[in-house]
């Protein structure tokens, strides 16, 4: 775990600003701040011990369904209930945060791209 507070933890802290949607004890959900796609939320565990979704699942797969319901819940509010969810997982896979987090995308996507 990083002892440097995440830019999402510094969200979590409101040390910097952002469109937040949804939040709990365990999550918090804000708007991308570089969409890439109509609606583009991101769902944030507000712990930031794990890196990736991969060591959420190993360390608290109770976290990750969590983090699943509420990419359900927002798109519910704001696409209709239909989602596509990306965990950029690896440096090379395109990962720029280091505390896990889903991508939820959603309105008209492209069919051919899984990509976010
Ligand atoms: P990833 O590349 O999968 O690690 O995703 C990180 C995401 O965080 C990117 O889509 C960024 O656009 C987004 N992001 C970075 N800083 C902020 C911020 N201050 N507010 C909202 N989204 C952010």
């Amino acid at each position: 775990m990083s002892t440097e507070p995440s830019i999402f933890s510094r969200i979590i802290a409101r040390e910097i600003p952002a469109d937040i949607v949804f939040e709990n004890d365990a999550v918090i959900a804000f708007r991308d701040i570089a969409p890439k796609a109509p609606v583009h939320i991101l769902v944030v565990p507000k712990t930031q011990a794990f890196a990736n979704v991969s060591e959420l699942a190993a360390g608290d797969p109770a976290l990750l369904a969590t983090v699943v319901a509420t990419a359900q819940a927002v798109a519910d509010e704001y696409c209709d209930g239909e989602f596509r969810l990306v965990f950029n997982t690896g440096p090379s896979a395109g990962q720029t945060v280091f505390h896990v987090h889903a991508h939820v995308l959603g309105g008209t996507l492209s069919e051919g791209s899984l990509g976010q």
